[in-house]
């Protein structure tokens, strides 16, 4: 069997011309949908996310912006910048760039942003919304990985879905969302013993773990829908915490890395901040 590439440059394409429509709708009732991210510190790879979310705004006809602060920020400044986006009317998402720099209290961070502007889902409020099923904003990653997973066709009520990591930004937030689509859902993490037992009995499998090749061929059931949500850095080339090849081999469907589960995130954040924007009109 050779499984089908669940595209994510394709499926991102078709969503942000949708989400572009629904910009200049919003445009024409005089309210430009805006996203702020807050970058602290110079880590490379975060300046290169927080890049590829602006083009992403500008591709849709968003407003972004971008506040930089200095490495040795402190939080008050930090919480100050976020109470200041909070009450600027032109921005309806606000987003921090984690991980912040080990003296700042994230928790705390997040916990500022006003929930209904919170387009990363991280607050509280919104965990505990999905959690509960009520509506609230469901985190990028998860939910890209789920209209990967629609994509598909099959009908999700009753199967075996085994997610590999248990991370609130990922792992924890993905399993509640396949739990409200009635799937049958197992946690592993890295303390489960006999991984291979467990991924062997997942109809959908999802990687989020941060360790290229993990899952292999022989830990997949034949027909699987495999989401490689890892990002991982090997000499110079991206990698998923999914080998590729022996997967690809046995699954039904599988996502690649990069054009898969990376792709969807920001479009994901670009729907978010338009449904956020939507709301508050
Ligand atoms: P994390 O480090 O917070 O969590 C990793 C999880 O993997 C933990 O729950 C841990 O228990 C589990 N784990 C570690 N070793 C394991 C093992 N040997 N077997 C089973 N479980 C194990 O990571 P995260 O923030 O959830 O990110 C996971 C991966 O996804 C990373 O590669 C990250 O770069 C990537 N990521 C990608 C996107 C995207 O847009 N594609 C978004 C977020 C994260």
């Amino acid at each position: 069997m050779s499984a089908v590439v669940l595209d994510g440059k394709q499926m991102s394409a078709s969503l942000r011309a949708e989400i572009a429509g629904r910009v200049q709708s919003l445009k024409e009732k005089g309210v430009t949908p805006g996203l702020a991210v807050i970058l602290v510190g110079n880590d490379p790879a975060s300046e290169i996310y927080v890049r590829n979310k602006g083009n992403g705004c500008r591709e849709v006809g968003m407003y972004s912006e971008t506040v930089a602060l200095p490495g040795d920020t402190d939080q008050a400044v930090l919480e100050g910048e976020i109470d200041r986006l909070n009450r600027d009317p032109r921005i309806h998402g606000i987003l921090v760039q984690l991980p912040l720099p080990a003296h700042l209290d994230e928790a705390a961070a997040l916990a500022r942003i006003l929930p209904e502007k919170d387009v990363d889902g991280f607050h509280l409020l919104n965990a505990g919304r999905l959690m509960t099923g009520e509506a609230g904003v469901i985190p990028c990653t998860p939910r890209g990985a789920l209209h990967m997973i629609r994509q598909t066709g099959l009908n999700l009520s009753g199967l075996e879905a085994v997610i590999v990591g248990r991370s609130n930004i990922v792992g924890k937030p993905m399993a509640a969302l396949l739990l409200r689509e009635n799937c049958t859902v197992t946690v592993c993490h890295s303390r489960t013993a006999n991984l291979a037992e467990h991924t062997r009995r997942a109809d959908i499998l999802v990687a989020a773990v941060g360790k290229a090749g993990l899952i292999t061929g022989d830990m997949v059931k034949p027909g699987a829908v495999v989401i490689d949500v890892g990002i991982n850095r090997v000499d110079g080339k991206v990698r998923g915490d999914v080998d590729f090849d022996s997967v690809s081999a046995v699954a039904g469907w599988i996502t690649p890395v990069p054009g898969g589960v990376g792709k969807m995130t920001i479009t994901m954040l670009l729907q978010n901040t338009l449904e956020a924007a939507e709301r508050m009109v």
